[in-house]
């Protein structure tokens, strides 16, 4: 049994003052959901705040990134020993933002995942084509490299333990979701290729979803059998619209 894990990446959005205010929003609205994991992927300076709020809470707190070194001299990077003074539960590693836009490879993503596994965080890993990938015929042969190329520093013991989060840069902040058809097909597949490397562990591995996941659509992706939770930006920003999501079960026939 996979327990849906539903997390708010908000980029590089919100305040720590406007986290606080968002999380004395949402906090009353899901305080009773036990049958849902739900994590909050605030900006790295809004972690402080939103640890002493979230105390008393079932809401986890995740990081967006984290330096793949332990510490020493690598100006504006945050290592894991940082965050764990938050205590973040999750951590975000590799990121289509984070590949695009600065570079980072499967190798760096990969030690990024085992520095967190060290230190007792647990590494949402995101994987995804492009727009011209898929069109080129070339989604699952880009599924399985980021795959065996992000997850190799990680201890086959831990594979239950980790998140992937497949989302397909084409479907991330454009409002194009992936159909519950297409989402299902790439999740059906991550989830063999995880069994193919590391045997029915692979079976306990939550995969999520992100890509313009909002509540109207969350409820037909979630009935997906491979589709264990979301990552999700834009809608997550708002408490209605994010514990809407996170209550994905009412959202059906809407
Ligand atoms: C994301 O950034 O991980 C994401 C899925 O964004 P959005 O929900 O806005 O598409």
């Amino acid at each position: 049994m996979r327990t849906p894990i539903m997390a708010a990446n908000w980029k590089m959005q919100k305040t720590a003052d406007e986290t606080a205010a968002f999380l004395a929003g949402f906090l009353p609205l899901v305080e009773t959901t036990a049958d849902v994991e739900i994590v909050i992927a605030p900006p790295f300076t809004s972690l402080d705040r939103a640890s002493q709020q979230l105390r008393n809470a079932s809401v986890h707190l995740s990081a967006q990134n984290v330096s793949n070194e332990e510490k020493g001299a690598f100006t504006g990077e945050i290592s894991v020993s940082m965050l764990q003074e938050f205590s973040c539960t999750y951590t975000i590693v590799g990121h289509s933002e984070r590949r695009g836009l600065y570079g980072e490879t499967d190798t760096l993503i990969s030690q990024k995942a085992a520095m967190l596994l060290s230190h007792e965080i647990l590494p949402i890993v995101c994987v995804g084509e492009t727009l011209e990938e898929r069109e080129a015929d070339r989604t699952f042969d880009v599924l399985r490299t980021q795959l065996s190329g992000s997850l190799a520093g990680v201890p086959a013991e831990r594979v239950p333990e980790i998140v992937i989060a497949y989302e397909p840069v084409w479907a991330i902040g454009t409002g194009k979701t992936a159909t519950p058809e297409i989402a299902q097909e790439a999740h059906a597949f991550i989830r063999r290729e995880l069994v193919a490397s590391w045997g029915e562990s692979g079976q306990q591995t939550r995969i999520q979803y992100g890509g313009s996941v909002k509540p109207e659509n969350v409820f037909d992706l979630m009935k997906c059998p491979d589709i264990d939770g979301a990552l999700v930006g834009g809608a997550s920003l708002e408490p209605d619209s994010f514990s809407k999501i996170v209550h994905f079960e009412q959202q059906g026939g809407e």
